[in-house]
This record gives structure tokens, C-alpha cells and sequence, in this order.
């Protein structure tokens, strides 16, 4: 992605990705941006920070009680603690999945995402479609991502903005009383921390 600009005559790239290069070379050209800068960041929220991080998170929360009740109750600074911290995580909340409660985030207006704890957020999440379904059908939209709730599970639906960033903690998978935090952590997925999957006992790939 990042070196697009060089080669977007020979690759087969879409029509809207032909166009953000088109302006991204222009904002270079005009100097309002830098490309080195630009490509150190997609770089950094690409590679080197993404979901693994929320996933330690999450997993830490469900094996220290302490830990989960400062998260719940100050998010960015429980986080924080971890050494995630950063752009679009200044302001963050964490919504807790029960029994009886399923919790999904979104961002209606755009894609705020909270880039610390998940990296940048996948093709869909910034979708129009998903944009507007998870508030109008979040059931549904569950559905379409394999999600099947029981009938009684109160389903919330969180939007992110560029004030608040909401991260789901997942339920922890039944059985897995001996696992440590390190090995919980590998089965938390990106989709579970946004509320459009709920963690299995198998390992995400
Ligand atoms: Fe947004």
C-alpha cells in the first residue's frame, strides 16, 4: 500500500485507490505532506502495532480481576499501563460482553477506531453499508458475520468518534480455566474486540 505511488501504472488497482494516490501525490507535490512521514505511519499502525495488542489487553482483563474492574472503570489509562498509547486512543472505553449483554461497535460518521490496541480498521468497518446497518439491522449484521446470539441477549450498539473509541471485551471462552494470559491472548481476534465475533477455543489463524 504504502508504495503504491511508485508503481500504480502496472498495478490493478481500483478506480477509488487510483484516486486517493492521484490526491496523495498531489498533497505530496504541493508539500502539505511529507510521503516519508505518511509511510512511517501506515507502516507503524499496519505492522507494528494492531490487534495483538488489544488482545493482551483482553486477555489480561480476564485473568486479573483488579486489572478488569480499572479497565472498565478508565479505559485509556488501564491501557496505558500496557504501553498502548497513541493516536485515536487518547479517549478510550471498554464495553464488557455478558451473558446477557452483546456489544457492538461502530463508526456512523466515518471510521474512528481505536488505532493503539487494534491498528487500522479493516475495508468493511469503514463501509457505508456497515456504517449504517450495524445501528439499523446489528442483529442481522451479526448474522452476516456468523454471530448467532440467543434471543434474550440484549444487543448495544457503541459509536466511536473522535472523542470516544470503544474496544468490546469479549466473553472468555468456557473450559480454558489453566490457560495463561499469554495464551488467551492468541485467541483474540480484531472481530471480537469490535463485536462482530465472539472468541472460540480454537486459535485465530
Ligand atoms: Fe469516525
Amino acid at each position: 500500500m504504502s508504495d503504491n505511488h511508485v508503481h500504480h501504472h502496472h498495478s490493478p488497482l481500483s478506480e477509488i485507490d487510483q484516486r486517493v494516490n492521484k490526491l496523495q501525490n498531489l498533497l505530496i507535490e504541493k508539500g502539505l505532506i511529507n510521503q516519508e512521514a505518511m509511510d512511517e505511519l501506515i507502516d507503524t499502525y499496519e505492522n507494528r502495532v494492531g490487534p495483538q495488542n488489544g488482545a493482551r489487553v483482553v486477555a489480561r482483563a480476564w485473568t486479573d480481576a483488579d486489572y478488569k474492574s480499572r479497565l472498565l472503570r478508565d479505559a485509556t489509562n488501564a491501557i496505558r499501563e500496557m504501553g498502548y498509547e497513541g493516536r485515536q486512543g487518547e479517549h478510550m472505553e471498554v464495553v464488557e460482553n455478558t451473558d446477557s449483554v452483546h456489544n457492538l461497535v461502530v463508526c456512523t460518521l466515518c471510521s474512528c477506531y481505536p488505532w493503539p490496541v487494534l491498528g487500522l480498521p479493516p475495508t468493511w468497518y469503514k463501509a457505508s453499508s456497515y456504517r449504517a446497518r450495524a445501528v439499523s439491522e446489528p442483529r442481522l449484521v451479526l448474522q452476516e458475520f456468523g454471530v448467532e446470539l440467543a434471543p434474550g441477549v440484549e444487543v448495544r450498539v457503541w459509536d466511536s468518534t473522535a472523542e470516544i473509541r470503544y474496544l468490546v471485551l469479549p466473553q472468555r471462552p468456557v473450559g480454558l480455566e489453566h490457560w495463561t494470559a499469554e495464551q488467551l491472548s492468541e485467541l483474540v481476534t480484531r472481530d471480537s474486540m469490535i463485536g462482530v465475533a465472539l472468541v472460540s477455543k480454537e486459535p485465530a489463524v
